[in-house]
């Protein structure tokens, strides 16, 4: 049996074909222009694939509430024509066949707790700092959504002692994306954050504004693992920094053995790799199937 996913992001639509464990056969990466071009690019590729199910996580905000006369539509956002798209509506004129719809982070946390690190594992965290900053959270088995879904990339944030950047959130400036986010870091350093070599004072602002992030999720959420990936991630030494700075937040107030350790097994990088956004798509295709 296929199951059919849709990665959707601002700059590129990725869709794929895959099994029901996890493997995907087939992909396809279909830049991000109108809603209606992108989307009708998107179902020709799935035309005649047989699948049986599709799974679409994507960027948002959107409404995920399927009792919701705008279910499966993007609400409000600033990237243009997108505002008020319904996206699912467009689909289901393709396909008759069962979809979820979820979040780009709701889908990839799903999929680290389907096939990845958080399996087994009841509560999780999922974080991308990519352009955006978003977390995805799984608790007590089931994603949350509540009265829309948990936007955990705008919390307000401490500043670092060093940090005069005023932020770039177009919404409430200095939030946790507003300092953090890939572009608040180049423009606030006006550089590539590729270019920035590990020991700039780049990162240690990042870590403290990640660290502090995450301390907050632990109080508030108590997960039992944390994920960290997007592309700021692949600076692979803000993990142990990071972590470093999640104890500091914290300074031994969560007792739980894991916070004896450096945290090595705690926050980590997705086990799905680049593959989180997409098999967590199908991980949601494979759960409106049952559904
Ligand atoms: P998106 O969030 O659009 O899905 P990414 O997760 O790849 O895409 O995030 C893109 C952002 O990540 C860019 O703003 C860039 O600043 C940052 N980025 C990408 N690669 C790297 C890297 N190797 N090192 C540091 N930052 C990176
Ligand atoms: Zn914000």
């Amino acid at each position: 049996m296929l199951l059919g996913a849709i990665e959707g992001g601002g700059t590129k639509f990725v869709c794929g074909i895959g099994t029901s464990d996890g493997q995907i056969v087939e992909r396809v990466s279909i830049p991000t222009t109108t809603p209606e071009a992108t989307l009708d690019e998107a179902m020709s590729f799935f035309s005649n694939k047989g699948i049986a199910a599709l799974g679409i996580g994507t960027f948002g905000p959107i409404d995920v509430n399927p009792q919701s006369p705008a279910y499966g539509s993007v609400t409000s956002t600033p990237k243009p024509h997108w505002s008020g798209y319904r996206m699912l509506d467009h689909v289901k004129r393709f396909l008759d066949i069962p979809v979820g719809f979820d979040t780009d982070v709701n889908a990839a946390a799903l999929g680290e707790s389907v096939w990845g690190a958080a399996k087994g594992l009841r509560n999780c965290l999922y974080m991308t700092v990519g352009t955006g900053i978003g977390v995805g959270a799984i608790v007590e088995g089931n994603l949350v959504h509540g009265l829309l879904h948990p936007e955990m990339g705008h919390i307000v944030v401490k500043r670092h002692l060093l940090d005069s950047y005023a932020g770039n959130c177009p919404f409430h400036g200095d939030c946790l994306e507003g300092m953090a986010s890939g572009p608040a870091v180049e423009k606030r350093w006006e550089r590539k954050a590729n270019e920035l070599e590990a020991s700039h004072t780049a990162w240690e602002l990042e870590s403290y504004y990640i660290g502090q992030a995450l301390a907050n999720y632990i109080l508030t959420l108590s997960p039992e693992i944390i994920i960290l990936g997007g592309g700021i991630m692949n600076q692979a030494h803000l993990f142990p920094r990071i972590r470093e700075q999640v104890k500091s937040h914290l300074n031994r107030y969560v007792q739980h053995p894991v916070f004896s350790t450096d945290l090595e097994t705690y926050i980590v990088p997705p086990a799905l790799a680049g593959n989180a956004g997409l098999c967590g798509a199908l991980a949601l295709a494979k759960e409106a199937l049952i559904r």
